[in-house]
């Protein structure tokens, strides 16, 4: 057993909470609510890198960029990707075999499970729904 699946996210130490990130940067796209599902669009926070799939200025995001959510145990939910891995520990789910904890290697998200190489930066006058890249329940 190993601390994902015998603690909660509450119980976590600060290196553990911040392990299970996966780095996949799916949740600094562009997501739009509809009904019981969300349309996924292949926009992203201006301040994610599509060469790295992360943040380009993470220490100083929450200054930057004013929507920028910091995740707590409390706002872990159904608004977060599907293959979150906090959405899939608070959900008593199983982490996927390519997330590093479960493989050994952080590139692995990187085998089509993040926004590397694909994601667009957010620009004014962008439209997101001309931007649809799927949808997902939740
Ligand atoms: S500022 Fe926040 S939302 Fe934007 S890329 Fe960085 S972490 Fe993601
Ligand atoms: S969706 Fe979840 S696992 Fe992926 S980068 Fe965001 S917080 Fe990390």
């Amino acid at each position: 057993m190993t601390f994902w699946m015998q603690k909660s996210l509450a119980e976590m130490t600060q290196t553990e909470w911040e392990s299970l990130c996966d780095g996949c940067g799916r949740c600094c796209t562009v997501r739009l609510k509809r009904a019981n599902f969300r349309l996924l669009t292949r926009l992203g926070c201006p301040l994610l890198s599509p060469d790295t799939g992360r943040c380009m200025d993470y220490a100083n995001r929450k200054e930057r960029m004013s929507h920028c959510n910091t995740l707590t145990p409390e706002s872990v939910g159904n608004w977060l990707p599907n293959t979150c891995a906090y959405r899939l520990v608070k959900e008593g789910r199983s982490l996927p075999e390519w997330h590093h904890l479960m493989c050994g290697d952080r590139e692995r998200v990187h085998e089509g499970h993040s926004v590397r190489g694909w994601v667009v930066p957010m620009e004014p006058g962008m439209d997101p729904i001309k931007n649809l890249v799927g949808y997902e329940e939740g």
